[in-house]
Order: C-alpha cells, then structure tokens, then sequence
C-alpha cells in the first residue's frame, strides 16, 4: 500500500468471511434444531435496483444454508394483502426473518407494514420496539446498515471511544441508528442534515466522518480532516462520459483517498456488510426461537 493514500476498508472481504461463519453456525445447529433458519423478503413491483438488492440477499441466505420464503408482488398489491401476508410469515415457525424491501410503490404505507412485522423476526431492525431497544442499549435485532458499519470499524480496531463522529444523513434507515450506536461506542457525534449550515465546518471536525446521503460527490477532499476514517454509505448509480453505468458512493474517492488515513470503496464496502449483517440478524433469530 502506498502510505499516503488510505487504507481501505474491505467490507466484501469481512463480509465473506462472516457469511463462512454463520454457514459454520448453520451448520452445527440444524441436527439440534431439526430445521434451517428461514428469511422472507417481501418485494413489491418492479424497480430494478431493489430486484438486484433482493436477489443477492437470497444468493447469501442460499450460500449460508438459509432457506428463503420471499415473494415478489406485483405494483397494484394491496395494503390488506401485505398485512396478511406479513401475519402469516409472523406465525409461520420456519421463518426467523421477515423484510419488506424499500421503496415500495406510492400507494402503500410502508411504516404501517413495517409496525405489522413481529419485533423478533424484524430482521431489518426496524420495527419501533427494535429501536426503542436500541435507544435504551439494550439488546435487539439491529438495522443492518448502521450494524455493518460499526463490525466494520471493530473489525479493523478503528477506536471510537472518545473520537469525533460526524455522520451526514438523519434517515431512519442510516443516519439516526448510526448515531446511537457511535454513542453507544462512546463517541461524541454530530449529525448534519439538508438543513445543517457550514457542513464542510462540520465535516472537517470529524475523527470519523460517515456519509449517507444519495449524492454523488458530496463530501470533498477539503471537507476531510487529515488522517481521518471515512464511511461512505451513499449507493449512487453515474453515467460517466462514456455512457458507462457504475455505482458511486457519496464520497469524491480518488480526491479523498489522498487525505483520510481509512476509507470505504464503493461497490465492496458497507453494501457488502449489509448483507451480511442481515443473515446475522436472521440466524440470531433462529437462535433465539430455539433457546
Ligand atoms: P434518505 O432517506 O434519502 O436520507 C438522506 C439524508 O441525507 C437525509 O437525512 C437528508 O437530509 C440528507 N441530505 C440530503 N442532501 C444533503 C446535503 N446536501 N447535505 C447534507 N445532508 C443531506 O437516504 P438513506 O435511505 O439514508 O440512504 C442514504 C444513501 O445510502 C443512499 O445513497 C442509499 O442508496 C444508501 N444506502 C446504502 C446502503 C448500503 O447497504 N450501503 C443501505 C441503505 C442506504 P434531510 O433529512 O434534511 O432531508
């Protein structure tokens, strides 16, 4: 590596090495428990990129030995047909998992089916007793996201305790799980917004500053502080100059790899560990329906 650029943090890798586990976990616990862990992704029309999204979940469930109860709906579903669907998956005994992939078509409520899915088989962690939990520091099932990058961080012994977070995004997907569990971590965070003036004040001050906010190219190299850690959760899909597609982060990469001292690429960085973060929250699951 050459030591002025960062040190990348390799989420694909962790990832992979994660999914071997729980395969191993699996594994060990299917004589035992006379069936394998089971996940259901809900999807509901046609948008391509959450197609992509659901079909490497139920690649990894495969590799893990995860068995899959997704359905795909088409656009015109109904709300009623989705809660009943999510009732039946709460009382069906081989499923520990239930998600509903996001965004759903404009005339569904997704918070209302989201609140419809039982706490302990919210594998996405974001039903409101799970993050209640996750407000108090008690145990839960925690969104994926935000726990993949805290593993990631871990992973690589990147200290928090103490250090300046700035996490750009308040969603509750990303932004507001995150900040709680920097804090739970012990660091002292900022969350900046659409609303936050001086962001690049912001951002400079930050030991470790986490981007999650769906704009290509927001934070610049002269809005890193030298040295610092850099999480890009922004997934963006580009056209370059060339009419070639490719994702990008929120990150400006080439630019800021000169300065931070770690950084996440985009693709093979907090998406991969997403994934993996989600057959963790399904195997747990399975764990604690048995215990
Ligand atoms: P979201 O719900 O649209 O939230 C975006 C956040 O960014 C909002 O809080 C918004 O502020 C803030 N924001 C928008 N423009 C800003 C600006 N110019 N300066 C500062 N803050 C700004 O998005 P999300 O669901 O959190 O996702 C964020 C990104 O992460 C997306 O690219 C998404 O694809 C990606 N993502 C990746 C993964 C993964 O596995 N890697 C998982 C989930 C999401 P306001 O609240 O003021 O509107």
């Amino acid at each position: 590596m050459d030591s002025s650029h960062a040190h990348l943090l390799d989420g694909k890798a962790l990832a992979q090495r994660i999914q071997t586990q729980l395969q191993e976990q699996v594994e060990q616990l299917l004589s035992s428990y006379g069936r394998p862990p089971g996940l259901a992704v809900l999807m509901v029309g046609d948008n391509p990129a959450s197609a992509a999204y659901v079909r490497n979940k139920e690649r990894a469930c495969a590799k893990v030995g995860i068995t899959s109860f997704g359905r795909h709906f088409p656009t015109n579903t109904s709300q009623v047909e989705l809660e009943e669907t999510i009732q039946a998956l709460n009382q069906d005994e081989r499923v520990d998992g239930i998600l509903v992939q996001l965004p759903l078509p404009d005339h569904l409520d997704s918070v209302s089916l989201l609140h419809q899915i039982h706490p302990d088989k919210d594998a996405d962690g974001l039903h409101p007793v799970n993050l209640g939990r996750l407000v108090r520091g008690e145990t839960a099932l925690r969104s994926c996201t935000p726990a993949g990058v805290m593993r990631l961080l871990r992973e690589y012994q990147i200290d928090v305790k103490g250090k300046q977070a700035v996490v750009v995004g308040r969603s509750i997907l990303v932004g507001k799980p995150l900040t709680l569990m920097l804090l739970e971590a012990d660091a002292t965070v900022t969350i900046a917004h659409s609303r936050s003036q001086n962001l690049a004040d912001l951002t400079r001050s930050a030991d470790i500053l986490i981007a999650a906010v769906g704009r290509p190219q927001l934070i610049t190299a002269d809005m890193v502080k030298p040295k610092a850690v850099v999480i890009d959760v922004g997934i963006n899909r580009v056209t370059d100059d060339m009419g070639k597609s490719r994702l990008v982060g929120d990150v400006d990469f080439d630019p800021v790899r000169e300065v931070a001292q770690f950084l996440t690429p985009v693709p093979g960085g907090v998406g991969a560990m997403t994934v993996a973060m989600l057959l963790h929250n399904t195997v747990l699951s399975y764990t604690r329906a048995h215990s």
